[in-house]
């Protein structure tokens, strides 16, 4: 039997196969460097979606699942491509949602199995510890739509014991092409010098095996220093399930979103209570701690008077990094905050705090 953990640093060998750290601050797949994926805090994720169901009164469930089933289809299309793909949609459907629960765990997302497949009809899913029951929904959804070359609809409740239940049947007819498109354009990437030491047996940061631990049962990965779940997700994902929102919901979501998770990061600093550097330096060093999460990288950060600019390359999604940004300020300061910043489409985005 193959060791699933690695026996020096503890990081599961399937996830340190499967992805690479790169010096700029960017987290990637192995075998495709285009995709790339960022370890998010499932606190915030939850947070910043069930704020946002709240400020604007309705739940957000079914434009979670279309975002995820687009990017999931999307994704599972160029997995299957070519020669492969009509062999592996032939006569291998099953294992490929067998290979798919595995990746679930993985990823940090929970403990799914299927309970019950029939071709071309639909799958029942159960996964314990889900992380989040549309995006997995969507997920599921999409993978069955590409491998079966259909479309299909997601149901899925929670079971009094905790355990989400997802039903995915084929549905009648053709989608119009363009409801399968989406806006996100992946940016160019910038070059870092970030050195990671990494691990002399599997290859993955140190760092990644020193601040996480990681259970595979379970698909539950967690943060050692807060005890926050955290999970594994695709930026193009999570960009897609905001563009989505913002498509669906309004303009205003962007700041919306700076401003929900500046005060839940602003909360998490104050109640450390450790006096913080709130020199450009003290900003550097708070912005380092993203590349271990492959959210960007903290490149330079200028003051004007009480307004400070940072500027970050290759972010994950700017108004989360606004808001990370925004939280410190606030926390350092005492001040309320406003941050607005560049879009990143020349690789690097220019996030501006002032007092509000
Ligand atoms: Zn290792």
């Amino acid at each position: 039997m193959t060791m699933r953990y690695c026996p020096r640093c503890g990081v599961p060998r399937m996830l340190s196969n499967e992805h690479r750290w790169d010096p700029s601050g960017t987290i990637s797949l192995a075998r495709d460097a285009s995709h790339r994926m960022v370890i998010l805090d499932n606190d915030a994720l939850d947070h910043v979606l069930d704020s946002i169901s709240e400020r604007i009164g309705m739940p957000l469930d079914q434009i979670i699942v279309e975002a995820k089933r687009k990017s999931a289809r999307h994704f599972m299309e160029a997995l299957l491509s070519g020669v492969k793909g009509v062999v592996v949609r032939k006569f291998a459907g099953k294992k490929v949602y067998e290979q798919l629960a595995k990746q679930v765990n993985m990823l940090g997302s929970g403990n799914a199995v299927m309970t019950e497949y029939r071709r071309h009809q639909f799958l029942d899913g159960a996964v314990t510890d889900a992380f989040n029951g549309p995006c997995i929904a969507g997920d599921i959804c999409g993978a069955f739509e590409s491998v079966e070359g259909c479309t299909a609809g997601a149901e899925f409740h929670y079971d009094p014991d905790g355990i989400l239940r997802i039903r995915v049947s084929q549905t009648e007819g053709l989608r119009p092409e363009y409801e399968d498109r989406f806006s996100y354009v992946p940016r160019p990437a910038l070059s870092g010098r970030n050195i990671y030491e990494l691990c002399p047996v599997c290859h993955a940061p140190l760092a990644l095996g020193d601040q996480y631990s990681f259970d595979m049962d379970r698909g539950v990965i967690r943060e050692d220093k807060t005890g926050h779940r955290v999970i594994l997700i695709g930026v193009m994902t999570l960009n897609n399930i905001f563009g989505e929102l913002a498509g669906e919901l309004g303009e205003e979501i962007p700041h919306m979103i700076m401003e929900i998770e500046r005060d839940r990061v602003a909360q998490v600093i104050r109640e450390k209570g450790k006096d913080l550097d709130s020199s450009e330096q003290g900003y550097l060093r708070y912005a380092r701690t993203l590349q271990l999460r492959g959210m960007g990288n903290g490149s330079e950060v200028r003051t004007d008077g009480e307004s400070i600019t940072v500027r970050i390359d290759n972010p994950y999604f700017e108004p989360l990094i606004a808001g990370f940004i925004a939280g410190f300020y606030e926390a350092t300061s005492g001040k309320a905050a406003d941050a607005s910043w560049t879009e990143a489409t020349p690789g690097y985005s220019e996030i501006t705090v002032k007092p509000a």
